[in-house]
């Protein structure tokens, strides 16, 4: 009878929920809506597997001799010693160690169980095989050099194969990995779009829920509601990936090389637990990271190279204006007048702009000293804004004039029409790949295929002529030059 049960899935319905629940995912104990007692029934059936939080890390014969303890996240996979500290705990009333890398999402302490789940497979995720209509409505049309990209991507990801899609910026990325997420969810595969940051989840979702609007889809984000945990395709930012285990079948992952997911193990970690193993990987890339570009180009990973964007037009390419001491006048309170000049001509042929600044103190300073100055409609914004959303979006209805922006906008975002300077070019903040995506916001829509990208300065850096060379690099590639 239990075999019989077994091979259609799991005996009964206490199980399917605990399975509801946890399959694909990883949770601490505590926040389980489950008892003790059923959670302790499922591991001795061998459907959940429980671990602790924080392991022990003893990373050589030195260490061990000496007995200095080292600690592992089990959640996050941080193993950076100083990130972990001691609290008298308040639950097992002894001394917990706990992660501090992953604290915003829940503490893990040294005495926190993390639940995940090792029985049958649902087959909730086969719902779109039989479907014989498409999934995607989208009726744009891809470029011929698109599709090419689009079907080898496709047949990639089929094989269970990884691959890269180096892009330039405003090349139509989003639209070409349709058919390969199509073709996956009619296989009936998990999928999720990893991107690192919240503007671009936030971006993303709207345009992936217009293409497949029956497919449900859930977006994750630092401050998201969780609304649909089971959905078969998902967009997260890298960091929220922590939450799932063993979970999809295959991973997008948007703007490869961007801050943190370059930087930061973790994020490398999380993609890892959540993948299903063998998943494959596509990397979308206008700037790929040297590793994975020496892949692409000693043949070790599939992928291909785009050089024009979908309309058929040039990338933009900066221009460099100097203007002297630009931090010391602001400090003093005076606009650069070269700036004033290119903003009130942009003004008087009503176009929008960006003005990107390397940090917070200066985009607000900036913002001051040109509403005062009577640019009107100027507003800044920056990671911590509390109203940073609502500004970007009345600046993409037309109420905002000049946005005022740190690197947080460098990437994913799409306002057509768009002209951008960057004040302070030349600061170290800005290296060559940021200046490239920077310049990447112009001239991406067909109505509006051009457009100035200014950085002015106070002295040429290495990077900014790099990224100027990568720029008409790409466009000899095109064929422009
Ligand atoms: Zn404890
Ligand atoms: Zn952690």
């Amino acid at each position: 009878m239990l075999l019989l049960s077994r091979s259609k899935g799991l005996p009964p319905n206490d199980y399917a929920n605990v399975q509801h629940i946890l399959h694909g995912r990883e949770f601490r104990a505590e926040e389980l809506p489950l008892s003790e007692k059923v959670i302790k029934d499922c591991v001795k059936k061998g459907y959940v597997a429980v671990r602790s939080g924080i392991v022990p890390l003893n990373e050589s014969v030195l260490d061990l001799l000496t007995d200095r303890k080292k600690w592992l996240c089990a959640r996050c996979g941080n193993r950076d010693q100083e990130t972990f500290a001691t609290c008298t705990c308040g639950r097992c009333r002894k001394n917990c160690i706990y992660c501090r890398h992953c604290l915003t999402m829940g503490i893990v302490r040294s005495c926190t169980k993390l639940v995940t789940w090792c029985g049958p497979e649902p087959a909730l995720h086969h719902r779109f095989i039989h479907q014989n209509g498409p999934l995607c409505v989208w009726d744009g049309t891809l470029s011929d050099e698109q599709s090419a990209a689009a079907k080898a991507l496709n047949q990639a990801l089929e094989c269970g194969k990884s691959f890269l899609v180096w892009a330039v910026t405003g090349s139509g990325k989003t639209e070409m990995i349709y058919p390969a997420i199509e073709r996956q969810l009619k296989n009936g595969r998990r999928v999720v779009l990893a991107t690192p940051r919240t503007d671009v989840v936030r971006e993303l979702l709207p345009r992936m829920r217009a293409a497949f609007p029956d497919v449900p889809i859930s977006g994750l984000y630092a401050g998201s509601e969780e609304s649909n945990a089971d959905a078969p395709l998902v967009v997260s930012t890298a960091h929220q990936l922590i939450r799932y285990s063993n979970c999809f079948d295959c991973i997008f992952i948007d703007e490869v090389d961007a801050f943190p997911y370059h930087f930061d193990r973790m994020l490398e970690f999380a993609i890892r637990k959540a993948a299903r193993p063998g998943a494959p990987i596509a990397y979308l890339s206008a700037t790929p990271p040297a590793d994975l570009k020496n892949d692409y180009l000693s043949g070790k990973l599939c992928g291909v190279m785009l050089a024009r964007r979908y309309h058929g037009h040039p990338l933009p390419e900066p221009q460099f204006r100097w203007i002297g001491n630009w931090l010391k006048l602001i400090r003093k309170g005076q606009l650069p007048s070269l700036l004033c000049e290119w903003l009130r001509a942009k003004m008087g042929q009503k176009r929008q702009m960006f003005v990107f600044v390397s940090s917070v103190t200066l985009s607000r300073d900036l913002t001051e000293l040109l509403q005062r100055a009577g640019f009107s409609g100027t507003a800044g914004v920056h990671a911590e804004d509390p109203h940073r959303h609502a500004k970007v979006s009345d600046f993409r209805k037309g109420k905002i004039n000049i946005l005022v922006t740190t690197t947080i906008l460098e990437r994913g975002v799409t306002v057509p029409g768009v002209e951008v300077c960057v004040v302070g070019a030349d600061d170290p903040v800005f290296d060559d790949r940021a200046l490239v995506q920077i310049s990447g916001r112009v001239g991406r829509s067909a109505e509006f295929p051009s457009g100035d990208i200014i950085f002015f300065h106070n002295g040429k850096t290495m990077a900014m002529v790099r990224a100027r060379k990568q720029i008409e690099q790409m466009n000899q590639n095109g064929g422009f030059r």
